[in-house]
């Protein structure tokens, strides 16, 4: 499957401009030389308090064309600081349909949404946890857990300074399998999180501008090394993907359970450091 988020920083954007970025980033997935008939796909947009997904089967285009079918939403209505996630679905639990697409999300309120490439092995068991705590499931997919975790530690954490990175952390701990994630929220709007472990994450960069003073798209590839990238204009994205490995030039490797943090148009890669008979410590890399 392939991710793509991007984030738009102090930028004022149309609704439809972040759909056709969104839209061109799967495309280029899309053409990453497999099937497409199993794949679902869906992306959200959302500025502030709102978080809006929107989900199809089948091709990219037919996810483009229930977009502008989305009556209720206004296209032309201008998002300021934004996070655009997406996804193309290769399934492995679940049937391909509308429902199992990812994002996948907590509860109707979108309160935390997830984009997912893996498996996660022990879903089953944090499924019947989940559904034990009142959790109601409504898609087959072994992701669904993952969101719906994340608000059951979110609503039970201890003092209300946590911060979107911890959160993950503490997620993650309770996770089995392989998985490349990106986490979004509406209460840490203009925020996302992203980890992994077994599935490849790789996070592009063009940083030769101060990447905190201009508009910064993020792409997160979870398929392939050598493929990531963030650029800083919005429109390099509509360039083959040739001309994207040309505008980045700096690319990071996740490792295993490092967790990135997009905040304010700044990139923090948390990695823990394994220390023999001690905690695992966090060591924090900042890229401006
Ligand atoms: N296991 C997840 C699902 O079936 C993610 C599959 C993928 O990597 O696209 O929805």
């Amino acid at each position: 499957c392939g991710i793509f988020a991007y984030l738009n920083y102090q930028v004022t954007r149309t609704r439809k401009e972040i759909y056709e970025t969104l839209v061109k980033g799967l495309l280029r997935l899309e053409y990453r030389g497999y099937d497409s008939a199993g794949k679902t796909l869906g992306l959200t947009t959302g500025n502030d308090n709102t978080i809006c997904i929107i989900k199809t089967k089948g091709k990219v285009k037919a996810l483009d064309e229930e977009l502008y079918k989305k009556d209720s939403l206004d296209l032309e209505e201008k998002l300021g600081t934004h996070f655009g996630i997406a996804h193309t679905r290769w399934a492995t639990h679940g049937e391909p349909s509308p429902v199992n697409s990812h994002p996948h999300r907590s509860d109707k309120g979108n309160e935390f949404v997830v984009i997912h490439n893996g498996i996660i092995t022990n879903y089953k068991e944090l499924r019947a946890y989940l559904i034990n705590k009142g959790y109601e499931f409504e898609s087959e997919t072994d992701t669904e857990v993952i969101p719906k975790l994340t608000k059951y530690v979110y609503d039970n954490r201890e003092n209300d300074g946590i911060t979107f990175s911890t959160l993950v952390e503490r997620v993650i701990l309770q996770l089995e399998g392989a998985f490349a994630l990106v986490f979004k929220s509406w209460h840490f709007p203009g925020e996302a999180v992203s980890t992994r472990r077994g599935s490849p994450l790789l996070i592009g960069v063009r940083s030769e501008q101060e990447l905190t003073t201009d508009n910064i798209p993020i792409q997160y590839n979870s398929g392939e090394p050598g493929f990531l990238s963030a650029l800083h204009h919005v429109h390099s994205l509509i360039s083959p993907h040739s001309a994207i490995i040309e505008h980045t030039n700096k690319v990071l490797y996740l490792e295993d359970n490092d967790i990135a943090v997009v905040k304010a148009g700044k990139l923090s890669i948390l990695r823990v450091k394994h220390q023999v008979g001690e905690d695992p410590v966090r060591a924090i890399m900042t890229l401006q």
